[in-house]
């Protein structure tokens, strides 16, 4: 006799411990994924799943569109065996879009479409990147409220960065022809340019084009909420970038009085004075050139150890 399955198994009581010792707060491109590759290592995969199932929050804040987080980090973890009870979350572009998983695979996407992007703007863009500067660049048409033009993987990072100067300088223009007050973004000051109610944010890798609304601290917020609504108050988190911007997680949860640490996984740009503790690849006894998805792994490998048996 075969007992009918119901369905509701993975509905009744997570595994999440209401008062994790640590949550997790990601950046994407850059401590989790390549920025050569775009996508990210077996063992960082391994080590999300085993710090997700132990409880630990892992969290993802990034401007990547809901389907890149599908495609390079929910499926993966799932094929990689996350057990059921397991949620993850991911805040998408900014904080515009978010999503949350489990080994069932992905929840409805929520959309805050008041921090889209015009359409005809966006369509604008979208012509011309196909008149101009196709050769170095794409449109990113999995986008829901951002407009992201990318570096194709092929192309040189100094060729593309050359011709990136040009395409913000014509991107600046267009939301001028559309009525659209905008700048682009200082990575030196990030709260110094927001005077428009767009942003241009150009990445290493990509131009975001953005509201001004968005951005790393909004994610925290989200962050934040989603937790509360699965009854989870961390005790302490560690927030994880590459870039000036991601440093707006830790200043948001610092401001909140959330315990924070944030890692930076590419001092390069120096890091800033702020009134919470810093840390880098250093911090493990690792050299300078351990940067990115490198600095990423290894803190993620610590934190597994200490936290997820
Ligand atoms: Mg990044």
């Amino acid at each position: 006799m075969t007992v009918p399955r119901t369905g509701i198994e993975h509905s009744s009581g997570s595994t999440h411990p209401a008062t994790p010792a640590l949550a997790l707060l990601l950046d994407v491109d850059g401590p989790v994924a390549s920025p050569v590759t775009r996508d990210v290592k077996p063992d960082i995969i391994a080590d999300l799943v085993a710090l997700a199932a132990a409880g630990i929050p892992v969290i993802f804040n990034t401007g990547r569109s809901d389907a890149f987080i599908r495609e390079q980090v929910m499926e993966p973890m799932i094929a990689a065996g996350m057990p059921a009870g397991t949620v993850v979350h991911a805040i998408c572009e900014k904080g515009a879009v978010w999503f949350s998983y489990t080994a069932a695979g992905a929840g409805p996407v929520h959309v805050d479409h008041e921090l889209a992007v015009p359409k005809a703007y966006g369509d604008d863009i979208r012509r011309m990147v196909a008149e101009d500067y196709a050769a170095h660049m794409f449109f990113d048409e999995t986008k829901r409220a951002m407009v992201s033009v990318e570096q194709h993987l092929d192309v040189a990072s100094e060729d593309y960065l050359a011709e990136q100067k040009l395409f913000d300088a014509d991107a600046l223009e267009l939301m001028g022809r559309h009525g659209l007050s905008a700048a682009i973004l200082d990575h030196h000051d990030p709260q110094s340019d927001d005077t428009g109610d767009y942003r241009l944010d150009p990445t290493i890798i990509s131009t975001d084009i953005e509201s001004v609304r968005l951005g790393k601290d909004l994610g925290a917020s989200r962050a934040v909420e989603l937790l509360a609504a699965q009854g989870i108050t961390p005790q302490a988190w560690r927030t994880v970038g590459d870039s000036r911007t991601d440093y707006a997680m830790a200043d948001w949860l610092h401001h909140n009085d959330h315990e924070v640490q944030h890692l930076d996984v590419r001092p390069a740009d120096g890091v800033p004075a702020k009134p919470y503790s810093i840390l880098t690849a250093a911090d493990l006894g690792l050299g300078e050139d351990v940067i990115h998805d490198d600095a990423g792994g290894a803190f993620l490998r610590t934190w597994r150890q200490e936290h997820a048996g």
